[in-house]
């Protein structure tokens, strides 16, 4: 209970925390301080792709930890440079610009998106659209990005220049384009928003709307990528359509924090020195850990352990939905998955806590399970019995 207090002393109020303190974890497993063994079902909210204290991402932090940690980018360096080029290589996309999270990308994103507006159409092409129901970070531009006025509420004036539209729903983003868009910004799959895909439709079409009116189609790929969603990023599975830039953050230094903007090749002047800018951007540590990231995902072929996983979790999960009329829907893709339940999540994320199962709430009543990406069948298997003898109990 020590640490528990101390936080509540000391640590501002901004998180409902779950009453567990964690100091270690090892593949898909979360100690706490009393040795007790934690499967876990949230990989630090998407994050841990490879699991915990991967002997990959271990070396490699220790061995650039012992060289440099941090220059500037007012100077080169061997292993962000590196960890550019590999990312270019993978996704075929441009340029990347380096940043530290989530957020952080996305608003490198919106700045520009506008400065494309502006160098195409001038001042009045600045407009953004936006999902209702999305999720785009917590500083003020990303949550005028983020179409749920509860995150929004109480820090208005937010950020002009942003109109929603409802997702999914191509007619909605029809009423709203015009040749002063700059931008539509959209998440392949709404992790925050409740698990919900984009239909390819949809889509496609967004594509058909950004090529009419000179607007840039953005994919916020912060939870859907790196493996995620059973490829590298989540656009590959809407081919041929692709962003003209995307974001992603989360699982792609394992653990350590980074964001990062890939930009397409007709993008890739638009921002110039003074434009935009971090201190810590791609710092040397974080770019070693991403580098090693990339290279296990390649070399013990994560992706195809998704498809394989996320088949046999739908599977299981339909069968229950269909013993236990408490489940509505079971949704996602790859391992990005969640349960709606008539149940409402805070409560049924405490109750699988109770079981040595970590997962989180997205929204009212979805659990969502984004295990690390190695987690196997055995594994599986513990969770879902957690979950059936709490299903059981409530019957
Ligand atoms: N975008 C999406 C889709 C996210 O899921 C998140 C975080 O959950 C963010 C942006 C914000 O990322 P960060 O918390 O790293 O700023």
């Amino acid at each position: 209970m020590e640490t528990i207090q101390t936080y509540n002393e000391n640590v501002l109020n901004t998180y409902k925390r779950y009453p567990v303190v964690f100091n270690k974890g090892k593949g898909v497993w979360l100690f706490d301080k009393n040795g007790d063994k934690y499967l876990d079902m949230c990989a630090g909210i998407a994050v841990s792709g490879l699991g915990h204290s991967h002997p990959a991402i271990v070396k490699a932090i220790r061995k650039q930890a012992g060289k440099l940690i941090h220059t500037s980018n007012l100077y080169y360096n061997e292993v962000n440079g590196e960890l550019a080029a590999k990312l270019t290589a993978v996704t075929g996309y441009s340029k990347v610009f380096f940043c530290n999270s989530g957020a952080e990308a996305n608003e490198a994103a919106i700045k520009l998106a506008r400065k494309f507006g502006k160098l195409t159409l001038g001042e009045k092409k600045h407009k953004i659209i936006t999902m209702s129901n999305s999720f785009h970070g917590r500083t003020i531009a990303t949550i005028t990005a983020t179409g749920q006025p509860k995150y929004q509420k109480d820090f208005t004036p937010l950020l002009g220049g942003f109109v929603y539209a409802e997702y999914n729903n191509i007619e909605a983003i029809e009423k709203l384009v015009d040749s002063e868009t700059a931008a539509i910004i959209v998440e392949p799959v709404q992790g925050e928003g409740g698990v919900h895909p984009a239909d390819f439709e949809f889509i496609k079409k967004l594509r058909e709307l950004c090529d009419k009116y000179n607007a840039l189609l953005i994919f916020d790929e912060i939870q859907t990528g790196v493996g995620r969603t059973g490829t590298m990023f989540c656009y590959e599975q809407y081919a041929p359509v692709k962003p003209d830039l995307f974001t992603s953050a989360k699982a792609i230094a394992g653990g350590l924090p980074m964001g990062v903007l890939f930009v397409s090749e007709k993008l890739k002047d638009i921002l110039q020195p003074g434009d935009h800018a971090s201190t810590f951007g791609g710092n040397l540590v974080c770019s070693a850990a991403a580098i090693a990231v990339l290279d296990t995902i390649q070399k013990d072929k994560i992706l195809s352990n998704v498809v394989k996983s996320s088949k046999y979790i739908f599977e299981k999960l339909n069968s229950m939905k269909k013993e236990f009329p408490v489940i509505k829907d079971v949704r996602g893709l790859g391992l990005l998955i969640g349960m709606e339940t008539d149940i409402p999540a805070p409560e049924l994320v405490n109750e699988l806590l109770t079981k040595k199962i970590v997962t989180v709430p997205a929204g009212a009543n979805v659990v969502r399970f984004i295990p690390p990406l190695i987690i196997k069948t055995k594994e599986i298997d513990f969770m879902l019995s957690g979950l059936r003898e709490i299903l059981v109990k409530r019957k």
